[in-house]
């Protein structure tokens, strides 16, 4: 993050969220960017649909997206750094100005002396904690990164709030909790609560109702018409389990969804709520519509019977 110049060549390593952010800044600032991923995708924890405008914009404005790439070798040839890759058995060597490695944190628990106290770790190395941030050491509570689960700012922010109110006595617990996720990229991409791809891997039956941008009177005002809103239902009762939207500003406006899955809100509770005209937020409640077949500005088949409240 420090770095005082621009590399004409960088090589990212990782196409996670880190990888895709930064990897889109030095692009944007010059820089010649190839990234390799292992794996056959990119942004694997994000829904396919909603990572596909992701991908679009990176394999346009990156040199190169490289799939099922593993870099094997790297070392210092003067100034640049040579890179050997990995690819379907074949070798080749590369060099590159800077390599950004982008493939995961480890948690820094080994060095604060947790050894002398009762605290536990996982497998991994994270610190053990229950739902109200208490490790096995009664004098000691862990908070962000290094308590695991989702490595984020926001998280670590709740769960300090949650160990304080503890400590102070009150009855508060990390249960339930939503938290959100955003890729920073252009564009970008959000989301929260149960995502498409986990309802199938877990076996959750759900129903979704999405709203192309490419109908949205506002992404059409300023040119970005690649975005996508979408929800994912409870049939059942029509609650909103989980929300992601890709596009311009997908942040600032997954905090909608946010609000809507940790209040339980149905779909119907959206679809009745007016939003202002013309915005992106509209995108929101024409999701919800399209779920009832009443989008305006979309056609989609009835999903369910909309009953007005
Ligand atoms: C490149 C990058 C981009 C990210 N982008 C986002 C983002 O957009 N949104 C988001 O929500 N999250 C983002 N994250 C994750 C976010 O930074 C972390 O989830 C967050 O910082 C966790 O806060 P924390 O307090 O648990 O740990 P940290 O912020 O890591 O704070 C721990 C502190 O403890 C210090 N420390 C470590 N060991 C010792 C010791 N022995 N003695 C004293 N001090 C010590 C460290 O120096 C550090 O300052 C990003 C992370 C990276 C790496």
């Amino acid at each position: 993050m420090e770095v005082e110049d621009i590399p004409e060549n960088l090589l990212v390593v990782g196409g996670g969220y880190i990888g895709m952010e930064l990897g889109t800044v030095y692009a944007t600032l010059g820089s010649k960017v190839v990234l390799v991923e292992a794996v056959d995708t990119i942004l694997a924890g994000a829904d396919p649909d909603l990572a596909r405008p992701v991908i679009n914009y990176a394999k346009k404005a990156f040199k190169e997206v490289r799939l099922k790439t593993k870099v094997g070798k790297m070392s210092t040839v003067g100034k640049q750094i040579k890179v050997e890759f990995e690819l379907d058995g074949q070798k080749k060597e590369e060099l590159y100005d800077r390599v950004l490695v982008a493939v995961g944190r480890a948690p820094n628990s080994q060095d604060v002396g947790l050894e002398n106290t009762k605290v536990t770790l996982d497998d991994k190395g994270f610190i053990k904690v229950n739902e109200k941030q208490q490790t096995s050491d009664p004098a000691i509570y862990a908070i962000g990164d290094i308590a695991g689960g989702v490595l984020l700012a926001h998280k670590a922010s709740k769960e300090a709030r949650i160990a304080v109110e503890v400590i102070a006595g009150e009855d508060s617990a990390f249960t339930g909790v939503t938290i959100p996720a955003v890729v920073f990229t252009d564009p970008e991409l959000a989301w929260c609560g149960l995502t498409e791809a986990e309802a199938k891997e877990k076996g959750i039956e759900v129903q979704v109702s999405k709203f192309p941008w490419a109908a949205s009177g506002r992404a059409l005002s300023f040119d970005r018409p690649e975005g996508l809103t979408k929800l994912i239902i409870e049939p059942d009762t029509e609650r909103v389990l989980g929300v992601g939207i890709v596009g311009y500003g997908a942040g600032e406006l997954i905090s909608e969804g946010v609000l809507a899955v940790e209040m339980g809100a149905t779909a119907k509770d959206i679809a009745l709520t007016v939003h202002p005209h013309p915005t992106l937020s509209e995108t929101i409640m024409e999701a919800a519509e399209a779920f009832y077949g009443q989008a305006t500005h979309t056609f989609a088949k009835r999903k369910r019977e909309h009953q007005p409240a």
